[in-house]
């Protein structure tokens, strides 16, 4: 009998091509297909040698190349072309086979498309991938939803081409249907509020303490070999000191100031607004990169007043910096804080039973937020007295309570500077919001109950109350 595939890849564009050259270079045979099949050819001439590939021209023939029960990985675009490529495979699989989705869906259309599928007998796993290219090539993170069956086949192969951390693979089950692009969608949102306070960490440190771009990549380097160990420290010194080889000037100076999206944080937001989740450290890094890119009425408000520009000197220059490691660190923790609040509130509307500690295990390696940083929440979310809040347990509110004092004189001076600073000051707003005994909130409702009678509780009785507010006025 002809050889068959573990497992098969349609979609060779740069991740499923990477994908792929993973499974294969882990020993798996790979059935590889591809729209454009001059895709699959190029494939196997090019890293043939890296493993075993069995190139299809067709759907039907890449479909009869796979072992039974048959994993299919779909790597194409989001959207209807990934509708249409389930239609066209799922008519040719069996009950029992398996649809891998690993493109960046949302969690709806991959709940609609596992239900749909469910009803043939086909498992749909929704799984998000994170880690780019390099990732998918080397090791991701690898966040599968779907059925417990449909793991207990597909999961030692995804464990095999996945990062390993302290040998645990950065892979688990996370649950059923639309669990595991949830989490992927929640992953990138954390990821966009890093990248928003790492920017904010370099501006300031430029503006306010008047480094250069090779100073302040000194300066990441120093960071990332303490607690705020991760990728984007490291790729961001990396970038920092690199120089523009056409002008010979920092390259970041080179580069336009509007930061593009492709939808994931905006999907984050949305969907907590939904949920009623505040991710405000998400939200104002989705609408940072929004402003960035309003080139109109940026021009138009460059003449608004602010303070005059001055830049600390010496020793204030260097104190500073020691107090944006601390707001960096302290607003990085909220807004894992918030992603996870998110993941916890999506488990429980979806029924999903999401366990946050291993999510955060399966994020120490592979993605684009590995961190140091995660171990701890791992272990918070461990412990017996599972915390509330990431910011209740022991580890992260020792920090804070280290790092509030900084945290504020940072987010005041980027306020007097009229530097903008909105990751730092959501993060350390919503630490205030939740350490405050009593909350403006009490006005809001009495504000309601005066101009809609939305009625209101108080706080000596139970009950529901209205006030007949017409003689008041
Ligand atoms: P992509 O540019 O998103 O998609 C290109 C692939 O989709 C090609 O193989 C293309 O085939 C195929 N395709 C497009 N429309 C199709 C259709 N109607 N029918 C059949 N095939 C179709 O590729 P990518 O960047 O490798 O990403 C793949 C998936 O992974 C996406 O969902 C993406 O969001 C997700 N993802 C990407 C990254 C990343 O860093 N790039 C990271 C994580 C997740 P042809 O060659 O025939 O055009």
């Amino acid at each position: 009998m002809a050889e068959r595939a573990h497992i098969g890849v349609t979609g060779l564009a740069v991740m499923g091509r990477n994908l792929a050259r993973n499974f294969a270079r882990h020993g798996h045979t790979v059935a590889v297909h591809n729209r454009t099949s001059a895709k699959t050819r190029a494939l196997v001439d090019e890293f043939g040698h890296e493993g075993s590939f069995l190139p299809a021209d067709t759907a039907e023939e890449f479909v009869a190349l796979l072992e039974p029960p048959r994993r299919l990985v779909i790597m194409v675009k989001a959207g209807a072309p990934t509708d249409a490529v389930i239609d066209e495979f799922a008519a040719l699989l069996d009950p029992g086979d398996m649809i891998v989705d690993g493109g960046n869906a949302h969690f709806a259309d991959t709940r609609r498309r596992e239900a749909a599928l469910r009803e043939r007998g086909i498992h749909f796993v929704g799984t998000g991938i994170s880690g780019g290219e390099e990732g998918a090539l080397l090791g991701p993170s690898i966040m599968p939803g779907g059925s417990p069956e449909s793991y207990a086949a597909l999961g030692p192969i995804l464990e095999d081409i996945a990062a390993k951390v302290d040998g645990v693979p950065c892979c688990a089950h996370i649950g059923p249907d639309g669990a595991g692009h949830f989490v992927k969608m929640v992953h990138n949102g954390i990821e966009y509020a890093d990248m928003q306070l790492i920017a904010e960490a370099y501006d300031l440190l430029g503006r306010a303490a008047g480094l250069r771009p090779a100073e302040i990549a000194e300066v990441f380097q120093g960071w990332n070999s303490g607690r705020l160990e991760s990728y984007l420290i490291e790729i961001t010194a990396d970038v920092l000191a690199h120089t523009d080889a056409d002008t010979g000037r920092p390259f970041v100076d080179v580069v336009q100031d509007r930061a593009e999206q492709k939808g994931t944080g905006r999907w984050t937001v949305q969907t907590a607004l939904d949920l009623g989740v505040p991710v405000s450290g998400i939200a104002e890094a989705v609408f940072a990169r929004s402003l960035s890119g309003h080139t109109d009425i940026r021009a138009a408000g460059r003449g608004l007043p602010g303070p005059a520009p001055t830049t600390l000197d010496g020793e204030a220059a260097a104190r500073f910096a020691d107090d944006v490691e601390q707001a960096l660190y302290a607003s990085k923790i909220v807004a894992y804080a918030q992603g996870i609040h998110q993941i916890e509130a999506g488990s429980t509307e979806y029924d999903w039973a999401i366990d946050a500690g291993r999510v955060a295990e399966i994020w120490r390696g592979g993605c684009i937020i590995r961190a140091r940083f995660l171990n701890r929440i791992r272990e918070a979310y461990d412990s017996p007295q599972r915390p509330e809040s990431l910011l209740s347990a022991d580890y992260f509110r020792d920090a804070l309570a280290g790092a509030q004092d900084a945290w504020r004189r940072v987010v005041a001076t980027s306020a007097e500077l009229g530097i903008p600073a909105p990751g730092f000051a959501a993060a350390l707003a919503y630490y205030d919001g939740l350490r405050s005994p009593r909350l403006p909130a009490a006005l809001i409702q009495a504000q309601r109950d005066f101009f809609g009678a939305h009625t209101y509780r108080r706080v000596d009785r139970d009950g529901t109350f209205h006030t007949e507010w017409s003689g008041d006025r």
